[in-house]
């Protein structure tokens, strides 16, 4: 199928049409456009009576978007601009030294050829050292113990737990704030008792870390913020 757009309103609207989608769907990407699912022979009319009837959520979502922006500007990875970790910001400075370090509130970072690819680096290994002991705490607390831990970089998924109790985090929370990453923490080992998320499952939850819907919330609500740990920006893309 050729790419087909569309005009409506100040959007210009990408449209995927397969033969097996039955209904409509629209999607609003974290850059603004408009993406439309619609089977081979749904009629251009028909597509826009679609759009116009969504009109209220579709602007939205596009709004919400537009605030992300301004909470989280487009970072220009240079030296001297600061970055979240642990839920507080750290400023970035170059160092002559081999490895990157922390001091207080600096995150000193080796001078090499991409500022981005450092920070990663940096961050990638934050989290592998601070992760697992953050887990060791709360194993010790709730009387259960992980058959192993991994720090991984996920898109989307925060963390899992297999069978085996495999418990694998997202890398990108260390840069949340110390009560959100706990939350995750908590909510895989709680998988250890209940491979569900069943009501028990929840109040287990609950048992060890009492607001644990402020920090669901707030990852749901936040995922962007962490949008400068992605390879490929979500935000501005
Ligand atoms: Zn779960």
């Amino acid at each position: 199928m050729p790419i087909e757009y569309l005009k409506w309103r100040n959007h210009h609207v990408k449209i995927e049409r397969k033969r097996f989608y039955r209904r409509i769907a629209v999607y609003v990407e974290p850059n603004e456009s408009l993406r439309l699912k619609s089977a081979v022979l749904t009629r251009k009319t028909q597509l826009l009576d679609f759009l116009d009837q969504h009109a209220t959520w579709i602007e939205r979502q596009v709004a919400t978007f537009q605030q992300m922006k301004r909470q989280y500007p487009q970072p220009q990875y240079e030296f001297g601009e600061k970055f979240p970790l642990l839920g507080r910001w750290v400023q970035v400075l170059p160092t002559e030294k081999k490895h990157f370090y922390l001091q207080e509130d600096k995150l000193f970072l080796p001078i090499r050829q991409n500022f981005k690819q450092e920070l990663l680096k940096a961050y990638k290994k934050m989290a592998e050292d601070y992760l697992p002991l953050r887990v060791a705490k709360w194993e010790r607390r709730m009387a259960l113990k992980a058959r192993s831990i991994k720090v991984r970089r996920y898109k989307s998924r925060w963390g899992s737990c297999s069978f085996e109790r495999d418990i694998s985090l997202n890398m990108k929370l260390v840069a949340a704030p110390t009560q959100v990453l706990d939350y995750v923490i908590v909510h895989e080992l709680c998988h250890i008792c209940h491979m569900n998320h069943s009501k028990a499952f929840w109040s287990l939850v609950a048992k060890h870390c009492e607001d644990y819907k402020i920090s669901r919330n707030w990852l749901k609500k936040n995922h962007l913020y962490f949008d400068f740990l992605a390879k490929e920006s979500e935000l501005y893309s």
